[in-house]
C-alpha cells in the first residue's frame, strides 16, 4: 500500500512517520522549498504528547518542552494574581505532562524522524483526480504522483478540501489579532516554570516556557480585520494597546524583537463532517481550523495521523472502508475542539463584555479545579486517553 501525502507540516510528517511505523510506503510533498513555520511555539497538550509518545518521540519532545508546572491568571493592569495552582493533578489525572514546544525545534523533530530526505520539498499540488484503484495528485512544475491514498495535510487553506466537500468552505475572521514570538527568560516578568497569562480589557498577554531558557509569548487584541500593522510598527502598536498595563507586560514589549515576532490575524472554519472522499482523506487544518484558544490544532493533527494509521492498519475490508472509519472516530471530536475553541475565544476576547467581566471575576475564587477539568475534558478525548 503506498499513500501520497501532501503537506509537511505537522499533521503531514505526522501521519507519513504513522503510516511508515505501520508499514505503509509514504511519499511526502511540500509546496515550499523551506518550511517556516507561522507561529514562533505551540503548546503541545498531553493528548498530543500522547500520540508523539506513540510515535516514537517521547525522549524528543521532553527535551524540546519546557517545564511548564503552574499555571497563573493575572490582572493585566495591576499584575495582582487572579489564581495560581499547580498543574500536577491534571498530570496525574490524564498520565501526561503538557509541553510547550518551539515551533521549528518541533518541526524538525518530525522531519528528523521521517528522514528529511524523504520530502520532497518544492512540489505544490494543483489538483487531483480519483482513479479506478489509486489516486493521481498533479504539481505546479508538471509532476504527477499516483498512490492506493491521499491523505490532504495541506493546511488549512486546503486546495484538496474543496475536491472532497464539493463546496468551497470559507475561513471565519475570530475577531482579534495574535503577536508571538520568543524571548529570554526573565523571572522580573514571569515566573520560568509557570504559564502565565494576565488578561483585561478583553485583551491578553500570555508567556510559557519552552527549553533553552526562553519563554514563548503571545499577545491578543481584539481588532477589525486588515489594519495596515506589520513589523516596523509592531513595538508601538502594542505599546499603544497595553498602555497603562503592569510593569511585567511593558517590559516584555522593550525586550521582544519585532523582527522575529509574528502578527497573525486569527481564523477558523465552521466545522463540516465529512473528511473522506473514496481513497482521500483530510488531515489536520485542512480537516479542521480552529482558532488557538484551547492550543489544540496541532495536537488534533497528531490525534488524526495516529487514528488514521490505526484504521488502515487494523481495517482489512479496503482502503475506502478504513478511510471511512478514520472519518467516523474523528468526525465529532474535531468538531467539538473547533467548538470548544470558539466559545473560550469569545470569552477572551470579550465579544460579550458582561461574559468575559464574569470570567475574570470566577478567575479570583478559582482553585485550579474548573481550569483542569476543562483541559482534563479535552485531553481525555484523545484517541490515546
Ligand atoms: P500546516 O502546519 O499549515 O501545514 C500544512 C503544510 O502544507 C505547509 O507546510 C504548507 O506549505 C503545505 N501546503 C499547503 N498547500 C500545499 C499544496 N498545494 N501542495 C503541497 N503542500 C502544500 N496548535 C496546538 O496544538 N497548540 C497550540 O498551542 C497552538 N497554537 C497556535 C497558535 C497560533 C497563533 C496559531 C495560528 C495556531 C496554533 N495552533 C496550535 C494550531 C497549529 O499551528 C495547527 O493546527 C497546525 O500547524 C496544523 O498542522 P497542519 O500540518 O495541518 O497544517
Amino acid at each position: 500500500m503506498k499513500a501520497i501525502i501532501i503537506g509537511g507540516g505537522i499533521g503531514g510528517l505526522s501521519a507519513a512517520i504513522a503510516l511508515k511505523r505501520c508499514g505503509i510506503e509514504t511519499e511526502v510533498y511540500e509546496a515550499v522549498k523551506e518550511i517556516k513555520p507561522v507561529g514562533a511555539a505551540i503548546s503541545i497538550w498531553p493528548n498530543g504528547v500522547k500520540c508523539l509518545n506513540y510515535l516514537g518521540l517521547h525522549e524528543n519532545v521532553t527535551a524540546l518542552g519546557g517545564n511548564m508546572a503552574y499555571l497563573a491568571y493575572n490582572d493585566g493592569h495591576s499584575a495582582a494574581t487572579l489564581t495560581r495552582f499547580s498543574l500536577s493533578p491534571l498530570v496525574k489525572a490524564v498520565g501526561e505532562r503538557p509541553y510547550p514546544v518551539a515551533r521549528a525545534e518541533l518541526q524538525n523533530m518530525l522531519l528528523e524522524q521521517y528522514g528529511k530526505d524523504a520530502v520532497q520539498f518544492g512540489k505544490r499540488v494543483t489538483h487531483i483526480e480519483e482513479q479506478k484503484d489509486g489516486v493521481c495528485a498533479w504539481f505546479e512544475d508538471g509532476h504527477k504522483a499516483t498512490g492506493d491514498l491521499l491523505i490532504a495535510a495541506d493546511g488549512t487553506h486546503s486546495v484538496i478540501r474543496n475536491w472532497v466537500l464539493g463546496y468551497q468552505t470559507e475561513r471565519r475572521y475570530a475577531g482579534y489579532v495574535n503577536w508571538n514570538g520568543l524571548v529570554e527568560i526573565d523571572e522580573t516578568i514571569a515566573p520560568a516554570d509557570q504559564w502565565t497569562t494576565f488578561v483585561a480589557e478583553g485583551k491578553r498577554v500570555s508567556l510559557m516556557p519552552v527549553a533553552g531558557n526562553r519563554f514563548y509569548f503571545f499577545f491578543d487584541v481584539p481588532l477589525p480585520k486588515g489594519l495596515e500593522e506589520d513589523r516596523s510598527t509592531l513595538r508601538d502598536d502594542l505599546k499603544r494597546y497595553f498602555s497603562g498595563w503592569c510593569p511585567p507586560v511593558k517590559k516584555l514589549i522593550d525586550t521582544l524583537d519585532p523582527q522575529t515576532t509574528n502578527r497573525i490575524e486569527i481564523h477558523d472554519i465552521e466545522p463540516f463532517m465529512q473528511l473522506v472522499r473514496g481513497r482521500v482523506a483530510l488531515l489536520g487544518d485542512a480537516g479542521h481550523s480552529t482558532t488557538p484558544d484551547i492550543g489544540q490544532g496541532g495536537c488534533a493533527a497528531m490525534e488524526d495521523a495516529v487514528v488514521l494509521a490505526i484504521a488502515l492498519q487494523t481495517n482489512s475490508l479496503g482502503i475506502e472502508d478504513a478511510l471511512l472509519r478514520y472519518q467516523a472516530k474523528r468526525n465529532e471530536r474535531v468538531k467539538d475542539l473547533v467548538l470548544k475553541a470558539r466559545k473560550r475565544c469569545d470569552v477572551t476576547h470579550g465579544k460579550d463584555q458582561q461574559a468575559t467581566h464574569a470570567w475574570y471575576d470566577e478567575l479570583k475564587t478559582e482553585t485550579g479545579e474548573r481550569i483542569m477539568a476543562g483541559i482534563e475534558d479535552t485531553v481525555m478525548g484523545g484517541p490515546l486517553a
